[in-house]
């Protein structure tokens, strides 16, 4: 049988690995930050009408400036801005990609602040671009002198910011986010795709966007929208920036049918969203319940928390598997990561974990 390492590959992606979170069927699924509620039934009819209607011309290419689409978005963000301002593709991974096409590359670097996002390093290995793994403060924290003291050491073509940051929870400051900017020769890209999570009082990088040409700020429908299944992502920034994109994507990147369902979900962005405050709930009961389980969650913007204390948590990830319940492990020694769920779910989670026994202690098996 041919391996892969048999292949004519590219010398920089041999012994590389895919991304690879477990998709297993179970119970309580709480490992990729999904919103594990469903798009309510009248918002999904009326969706299914604006996609049986889309058919009538699938036999033609789609908009391929998906323009209907992107004013949709603008009008959604507000902030001044029109469609001119946006991009969109088939989730915020492939406007993360687009942006590396255009504007890494080999011989030019990204920098992000680890742990993040376990896909930047993988994005910019796909497009030959180098990645620089930068520190964060204590607690997962950046403050805007490291932030801008290392971009200044290491003087990357792109700096990446996600905020609230995965797998942490972390959000960012604005002021962290304009030293970031300041220190900066190239583009700086604040990954919001958990913004809508945020806790009232912080605000979205959206607001800094005008004077700032090298600012691209890109947002899904993934997460605050139940739309992962649906595969849209977006961006907000200079139409510059809007015009560098359109020369790498693929000619109608995005499909008749995937815009039609966009456009009838941002119809109903009020709708769509009515489950933001209760999933936030259910991550501030999480944050609660698990240092009073004894463990030491960290501060979260986002609908995941990311928690240390855990002893084992490779024994500790099974065991609640066996349990019916999946959550992630990513690779933080001592740490596990949850996705705040409906209420059913994160009560489920709570109680399996407290099952478990003591943080410190080897942990109860069910076998
Ligand atoms: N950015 C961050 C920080 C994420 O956590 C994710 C998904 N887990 C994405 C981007 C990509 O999401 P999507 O491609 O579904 O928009």
């Amino acid at each position: 049988m041919t391996s892969l390492s048999d292949l004519p590959i590219r010398d920089d992606l041999r012994g590389k690995t895919p991304y690879g979170a477990p998709q297993k069927v179970v119970p309580v699924a709480l490992n990729v930050n999904e919103n594990t509620h469903p798009v309510p039934a009248d918002v999904a009819a009326d969706i299914v009408a604006r996609i049986s209607a889309a058919m009538g011309s699938v036999n033609r290419y789609p908009d391929r400036e998906f323009t209907e689409l992107r004013e949709s978005f603008a009008r959604y963000l507000g902030h001044g801005l029109t469609a001119e301002n946006i991009w969109a593709a088939n989730g915020s991974n492939e406007v993360l990609q687009h942006i590396l096409q255009a504007f890494g590359g080999p011989g030019r670097t990204l920098l992000g602040f680890s742990p993040t996002y376990s896909m930047y390093p993988l994005l910019a290995s796909g497009t030959g671009t180098g990645w620089i793994a930068a520190a964060r403060d204590d607690e997962f924290e950046l403050s805007a002198e490291t932030a801008a003291e290392q971009i200044r050491r290491e003087d990357p073509d792109i700096v990446i910011l996600c905020s609230p940051n995965n797998p942490t929870g972390t959000p960012l400051s604005l002021a962290t986010i304009e030293a970031a900017y300041e220190a900066a020769r190239g583009i700086v890209i604040v990954d919001e795709a958990y913004a809508e999570f945020m806790p009232d009082g912080e605000q979205t990088a959206l607001s800094l966007l005008p004077g700032r040409p090298r600012l691209l700020i890109s947002r899904t429908m993934s997460k605050a929208f139940a739309f992962a299944g649906a595969r849209v992502g977006y961006l907000a920034a200079d139409p510059a920036v809007v015009d560098a994109l359109r020369l790498v994507r693929l000619p109608y990147h995005l499909s008749a049918l995937t815009q039609a369902a966009a456009v009838a979900a941002l119809a109903h962005s009020a709708e769509m969203l009515a489950m933001v405050g209760e999933i936030r709930t259910q991550r501030d009961r999480l944050v609660t319940e698990l240092a009073r389980l004894g463990y030491q969650p960290h501060r979260s913007g986002s609908n995941f928390v990311l928690f240390g204390g855990v002893a084992d948590p490779h024994a500790t990830f099974e065991a609640l598997l066996e349990r019916g319940v999946l959550i992630r492990d990513v690779g933080i020694p001592n740490h596990l990561r949850v996705t705040a769920g409906t209420e059913e779910e994160t009560t489920a989670f709570l109680d399996a974990l407290a099952a478990l026994g003591r943080p410190g202690a080897p942990v109860n098996s069910l076998s």
